[in-house]
């Protein structure tokens, strides 16, 4: 059994941070998508925690990151927006959904607490746009990939 207030500050933070990402990640897990991106969330009631304490985690980015792909993909579909290529047509089934999603306000400038709007902030393009794209800082927009592109 583990247990905290035992006297050793450091320890107790640990174990506290250890079950509140266990108890954020199983939260988040349920979340709506539109709640996924509001981070840090509260986590109420853990065992163990004086009463009424609440602590505040970072959902794992990882995940958020899965979830903004995920929605953007299911708006945007998976088209290149600069150029139209449907790789799984393209290529055939071994490439089948793939398709890279760019960020149009890089991630760099925004700062972690911006919420990312799948439908304005993301975009779905192809790998060979989305290098040229960023061979600018910052990148190219989508409508400056489609006006450099030569006819075959
Ligand atoms: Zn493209
Ligand atoms: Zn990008």
């Amino acid at each position: 059994m583990l247990a905290i207030n035992q006297g050793d500050a450091a320890a107790d933070m640990r174990q506290i941070e250890l079950w509140s990402s266990r108890a954020a990640a199983s939260v988040v897990a349920l979340l709506p998508l539109q709640a996924q991106d509001r981070e840090p969330v509260e986590v109420p009631e853990l065992a163990g925690l004086p009463e009424g304490a609440k602590i505040r985690v970072e959902v794992n980015r990882y995940e958020r990151d899965r979830r903004n792909r995920a929605a953007a993909l299911a708006i945007h579909g998976y088209l290149c927006k600069a150029c139209d290529l449907d790789l799984g047509e393209r290529y055939g089934p071994a490439a089948a959904g793939l398709i890279e999603v760019h960020h149009v306000t890089p991630v760099s400038e925004v700062g972690p607490a911006y919420i990312i709007d799948p439908n304005t902030d993301l975009v779905p393009l192809c790998p060979n746009c989305h290098a040229v794209a960023h061979r600018r800082s910052p990148p190219f927009s989508v409508d400056e990939l489609r006006g450099m592109q030569r006819p075959d």
